[in-house]
């Protein structure tokens, strides 16, 4: 069974639709890359699977059973088991590092002060700041914040991550501090969806790169098969433009 099913997913922004008709199926511990366009519905796409728009129609399932994505208790269960890493790393200035990843624990889940601390001392070690703990967010490079976003997120335990476009914020020298995170996490068989410009490291990392355009799917494949040998016009067009940077 798939760990994730997308069936004729809808989605709409008021009157316009954005996503028609995306299908697909992700087992556990895939690495899915969503490229394509600015505008093409990446981060729609996202946004909905972890309930923050609702689907206009379709249907999503995890392990098999579908998401009332209208029920509010299903979907505080849903914000433990996917989380969601953007750009802008969102974090709570006025707290610590520490801070900012035990309060989702201790506030969403009820965990105790000492079981959050102690598990996101972990994650902070993980991810290279395990002497950060006290630092303030703007006490840290855009790198660093990026990481204890990461921190943050992992926090939950969730079964699936979501990474839209994470290191775009950052200077390019910052870029492969986040990129080695995340190559940790695929390396532990966290189930990841990647939104990136990295296309180096997509291709490196990737089980499956699925190509959006205009709010559909228009090619999928393995890095290999969506690279090198793309069978639709639209993706062949895409990829000529990207490798020729
Ligand atoms: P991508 O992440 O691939 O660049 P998005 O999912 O952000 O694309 O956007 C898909 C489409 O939805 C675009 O046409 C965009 O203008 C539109 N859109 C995105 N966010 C909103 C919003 N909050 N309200 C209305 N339209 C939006
Ligand atoms: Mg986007």
């Amino acid at each position: 069974m798939p760990q994730l099913e997308l069936v004729d997913l809808r989605a709409n922004y008021g009157d316009v639709a954005v996503l028609e008709r995306i299908s697909f199926s992700v087992e556990k511990g895939e690495i899915i890359s969503l490229i394509g366009p600015s505008g093409s519905g990446k981060s729609t796409l996202l946004r909905v699977l972890v309930g923050l728009l609702p689907p206009a129609a379709g249907s999503i399932r995890i392990d098999g059973q579908e998401i009332d994505y209208r029920n509010k208790l299903v979907l505080r269960q849903l914000r433990s088991r996917m989380a969601i890493v953007f750009q802008q790393f969102n974090l709570f200035q006025n707290m610590t590092v520490l801070a900012n990843v035990t309060i989702a624990p201790i506030k969403v889940k009820g965990q105790a002060p000492a079981e959050a601390e102690a598990y996101a001392r972990q994650l902070l070690d993980r991810v290279g700041l395990g002497n950060k703990l006290n630092a303030y967010p703007d006490q840290l490079s855009g790198g660093q914040q990026q990481r204890v976003a990461i921190a943050r997120a992992l926090a939950l335990k969730p079964e699936i991550v979501l990474l839209d476009e994470v290191t775009s914020a950052l200077d390019p020298e910052l870029v492969n501090e986040v990129l080695d995170v995340i190559r940790l996490l695929a390396a532990d068989g966290m189930t990841i969806f990647f939104v990136s410009h990295e296309m180096a490291f997509v291709r490196e990392v990737s089980s499956k790169v699925i190509f959006m355009a205009d709010g559909n799917v228009v090619e999928s494949g393995t890095p290999a098969q969506i690279f090198d040998a793309p069978q639709q016009p639209r993706t062949q067009e895409f990829v000529s433009k990207i490798l020729r940077h």
